[in-house]
């Protein structure tokens, strides 16, 4: 069955009684080479667990089935449930779990399905909660070996930028802090049904498997970058001062002097790297 298919798509979701539900996010995939070459690229060795996040319909579910040895696929929608334990029904290394990824215990479900095996997240994500999901699975204290996402172009955009350019962002330095982004290619919007307005692409996040930074606080780290994109417009001293009042400004353009930057620089600015240091000297 080509799960790409639009007839088939169309097909087993009558049968279900379902249609998309726009509230979910779902753009199904229509070109089957794509699910084809994310699967290819989303881990390195043959022998892991690949979490799944919105299977849909299952087509890039097979196609991580058909290439590792585990897939463990998280759907938030009841009605796809019947669908995909009839369209997955060749596979034996397939578990679809019916619930929000927001909701699960990343970690718990990994635990129990990993079995020593590298673990790896690929996903068409829904569009409406990619950065959430993102930081959930960076957050969630899974050792991943790589989280490899299909997003909007502009989200991955973001994902890449590096510091002082105008996509870089708070999920940008806090990923920095976890991994390398790559971009890998992208998905004109055609490929979808129903079509979203945006063209898409596939971005390849390699975690670090040791930090290559060590801030002594990492949530107050995470908060200081947050701090920083939330006032965009104000200094870099303001900003941190405006969220953290008890952290005089003088202070924070001491740290910053101490750190070889203009007092008056803005946070788009900063590396994860930068960040890392200026929270040690603000702690
Ligand atoms: N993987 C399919 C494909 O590539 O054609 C579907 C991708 S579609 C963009 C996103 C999928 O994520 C949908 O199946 C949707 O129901 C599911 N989804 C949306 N929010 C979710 C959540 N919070 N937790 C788990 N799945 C979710």
């Amino acid at each position: 069955m080509d799960l790409c298919n639009l007839s088939v798509i169309k097909e087993v979701m009558a049968e279900a009684g379902i249609t998309f539900r726009k509230e979910f996010g779902q753009n199904f995939l229509i070109n089957r080479m794509i699910p084809e070459d994310i699967a290819d690229a989303c881990a390195n060795e043959e022998n892991s667990l690949i979490l799944e996040i919105g299977p849909g319909i299952g087509c890039l579910t097979k196609e991580l089935a058909l290439r590792y040895k585990k897939v463990v696929a998280v759907e938030i929608d009841r009605g796809l449930i019947p669908v995909l334990s009839r369209t997955l029904s060749d596979f034996d290394n397939i578990t679809v779990i019916n619930a929000d990824i927001m909701e699960t215990d990343i970690a718990a479900v990994v635990d129990e399905y990993s079995d020593g095996m590298p673990v790896s997240v690929c996903a068409n994500l829904p569009y409406y909660i990619t950065t959430p999901i993102l930081m959930r699975l960076l957050e969630s204290g899974v050792k991943f070996s790589s989280i490899t996402v299909m997003v909007q172009k502009e989200v991955a955009d973001r994902l890449v930028a590096p510091a002082g350019k105008a996509d870089y962002g708070a999920i940008t330095a806090v990923l920095g802090y976890y991994g390398e982004a790559k971009r890998l290619f992208k998905v004109s919007a055609g490929c979808f049904m129903p079509a979203p307005k945006v063209d898409s692409a596939v971005v390849r996040i390699d975690l670090y498997p040791t930090p290559r930074y060590n801030p002594k606080d990492v949530a107050f780290f995470r908060n200081l970058i947050k701090a920083a994109f939330e006032m965009r417009r104000k200094t870099l001293t303001n900003a941190i001062n405006a969220k953290f009042p008890h952290i005089e400004k003088g202070r924070i353009a001491d740290a910053l002097k101490s750190m070889g930057l203009d007092e008056n620089i803005r946070g788009e600015r900063l590396t994860t790297e930068q960040y890392a240091t200026l929270s040690d000297l603000l702690i």
